[in-house]
């Protein structure tokens, strides 16, 4: 299948009461360990990348990676999606190079650090949107600030700092026209979310209750959602790390905001910890080895494992026949003619 847009899966997944893991990549190896995990489960995926990303392994790298997935699994609707967004500059970039939808995060500043207004948010989120919907490219917009700190972006401090109001929420949703919205609900960035299992107190899943409530048909998007399991922690200290004790989000709380209108799940960490444990394995079991094959197989073993598995979890499992491709062309037409239409629609309260 050629690469599809975002909005498509999202649709799609709204239809089918599921979710769509969206998971981060740098390289080739975590590219096809996410396409073997979605030929496993049958899946629909969305793989993305940052600007970090970007700068680690070059555009061009990236993009033809990713049109060898597209064409390696033509039975997988796959969309390749713009991480975290720092500028309109930078979204642009993206769609130029042919990214079938991107976030701008106009939750910070162009220096992804500092938290922006909403009406700096609302105005370039906009701007972006006016871009990229022409041109068949669907957007992601974050409303409120996570947590933490990742590839240089982020806020930093807990993820309770700027959780997402939801009469905001709606403003931002009308005045955007944005396809899906990232929602601030306490989670953060990294491995290191939460100090110990979290309770109500510190992941407010109440608030992607209360947004989907005021937007029904609004897809929504959790970040900084690994689980981070105790098992995939051990594995990197029993041969050798240093990983401090951590928490990340509970695989039921993500299928409780999935009942609730998340259609997106953002995975990175889960995958960095899977493939930095099996290559510590290798590294302390077989100090002879030297090929880079010898680690970076079991790796990759060990990341599609954690994304098959996060798969299923989220129900996007045994959905990637359901549909066929949209061409990017055509997305353009459906938003010119409103058949995609992007006004929210809104409850009241
Ligand atoms: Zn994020």
């Amino acid at each position: 299948m050629p690469l599809v847009s975002t909005r498509q899966l999202l649709d799609e997944a709204a239809k089918g009461g599921y979710g769509v893991g969206a998971f981060n990549v740098n390289n080739m190896e975590q590219i096809q360990a996410i396409m073997e995990a979605a030929k496993e489960t049958n899946s629909p995926v969305i793989i993305q990348a940052s600007r970090g990303a970007r700068a680690y392994a070059q555009d061009k790298y990236l993009y033809h990676l990713m049109l060898a997935a597209a064409e390696l699994y033509p039975e997988i609707p796959l969309a390749m999606h713009l991480d975290h967004g720092n500028s309109y500059e930078t979204c642009v970039s993206a769609i130029e190079l042919g990214f079938t939808s991107v976030m701008m995060d106009g939750s910070l500043q162009p220096d992804g650090k500092t938290p922006a207004t909403f009406e700096e948010n609302v105005a370039v989120t906009k701007k972006v949107v006016d871009y990229a919907h022409p041109r068949g490219i669907a957007v992601e917009g974050e409303i409120g600030v996570l947590g933490g700190v990742e590839d240089g972006h982020g806020a930093g401090g807990t993820g309770l700092e700027h959780l997402t109001d939801p009469d905001q929420a709606v403003e931002f949703a009308e005045r955007t026209g944005v396809d899906s919205l990232a929602v601030a609900i306490g989670t953060s960035h990294g491995a290191y979310k939460f100090t110990k299992k979290p309770d109500g107190s510190v992941l407010k899943m109440e608030l992607v209750v209360a947004i989907h409530k005021r937007l029904p048909k609004t897809h929504l998007v959790m970040h900084g959602s690994s689980s981070v399991p105790q098992d995939l922690q051990d594995i990197v200290n029993k041969y050798g790390g240093k990983l401090k004790q951590t928490w990340g989000v509970p695989v039921e709380e993500i299928q409780l905001g999935i009942r609730n209108g998340v259609r997106k799940v953002n995975v990175d960490t889960d995958s960095r910890l899977a493939i930095t444990g099996a290559i510590r394995k290798v590294f302390v079991e077989q100090p002879e080895k030297f090929d880079p094959r010898d680690y970076l197989k079991p790796a990759r073993a060990a990341m599609q494992k954690v994304v098959a598995l996060r798969m299923t979890q989220f129900g996007q499992a045994g959905h990637a026949g359901d549909y066929k491709a949209i061409s990017i062309a055509d997305m353009a037409k459906g938003y010119k003619d409103g058949t995609l239409s992007t006004k929210p629609e809104v409850a009241k309260k």
